[in-house]
């Protein structure tokens, strides 16, 4: 998932050098547009994703020149679905994640979302749609109100608050001397990696995305806090179609489809059950490497 990451690194990199400079943080997907992706076509359009139906038909693609890195996969979404992307490091989990949040263009086929081609969504309007919980949650230098207003710059202070409580994170920062004006420092400041993880779900609770894609943390976090994770997912992912890099048997059991991929084909889709009675790939995954690395 490093690759995954490294744009929204940049980002929070970027909104750094930024914050004194710039108020907005639409600016900062500007800049990243202009440096690091082709531009919008003309036609793209602003968008609400209301449904938030994926499909994706026939995708390929490739970082480089030659080669696929991605290759000829078709899959539907339903609304609300929960979606464990699973399959062998390099196999192209994240960029599915990548193609779908439009950080590169599909060389050929299609990203629908709620029926409308991705291509013709401007950028900005796309990923103001969507959540993103990642391994790395890119807090920037600012307060801890400030990092959770960045999922939407509106919120009042109460609306903070309130995605504060449901990501459960409220109790931690009410510990902290400064609560809410806490400054976080690039290096977290004492806050730790299971916090951050919280503190990156309120914000994502704050946005209120219809599309949400997580990457589960593999680092080792204390199971107290482990628990207030998933229950602060849990509510998160309710009632919104989500992404999920799974790194955890449970996400993996319970989600409505596992995609499996391996060198970047689609080889098997279906239920943690139905893939367990195919026998096939992902059972033998399952059987070797999913018990023994995740229980
Ligand atoms: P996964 O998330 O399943 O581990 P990735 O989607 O990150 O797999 O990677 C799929 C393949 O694409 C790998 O062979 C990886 O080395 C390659 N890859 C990923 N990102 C880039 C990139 N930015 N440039 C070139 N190759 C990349």
């Amino acid at each position: 998932s490093r690759q995954f990451t490294r744009p929204l690194n940049d980002l929070a990199n970027q909104f750094n050098t930024l914050l004194s400079a710039v108020a907005g943080a639409e600016r900062v997907f500007e800049v990243i547009d202009e440096k690091e992706e082709a531009s919008d076509e003309k036609e793209a359009k602003s968008f609400l994703i209301q449904d938030g139906e994926v499909e994706f038909k026939e995708v390929s693609f490739s970082y480089e020149k030659e080669g696929n890195t991605v290759t000829d996969v078709s899959f539907s979404v339903s609304p609300g679905e929960t979606v464990a992307l699973v399959g062998p490091t390099g196999a192209g989990k994240t960029t599915i994640i990548n193609l779908l949040s439009r950080f590169y263009e599909v060389n050929t086929g299609k990203i629908m979302i709620d029926g409308h081609d991705i291509k013709e969504i401007k950028r900005e309007s796309l990923r103001a749609n969507m959540g993103f919980v990642l391994q790395d949650s890119y807090l920037f230098r600012g307060t801890i109100r400030e990092n959770i207003r960045y999922g939407r710059l509106d919120a009042t202070d109460k609306e903070i608050e309130e995605s504060a409580k449901l990501a459960n994170a409220h109790s931690f920062i009410m510990k902290l001397p400064n609560k809410y004006d806490t400054v976080l420092t690039q290096d977290g400041n004492g806050i730790s990696q299971g916090q951050k993880q919280l503190l990156s779900i309120a914000r994502a609770i704050l946005s209120n995305p219809t599309l949400l894609v997580l990457d589960e943390a593999t680092s080792s976090i204390d199971t107290i806090t482990e628990l207030k994770i998933q229950e602060a997912l849990q509510r998160l992912m309710e009632g919104r179609t989500s992404f999920v890099i799974a790194h955890r048997l449970n996400t993996i059991q319970t989600a409505d489809q596992i995609l499996v991929l391996k060198e970047g084909r689609l080889i098997e889709s279906g239920t943690h059950k139905s893939l367990l009675k195919a026998g096939g790939f992902y059972a033998n995954l399952y059987e070797n490497q999913l018990t023994e690395e995740m229980a």
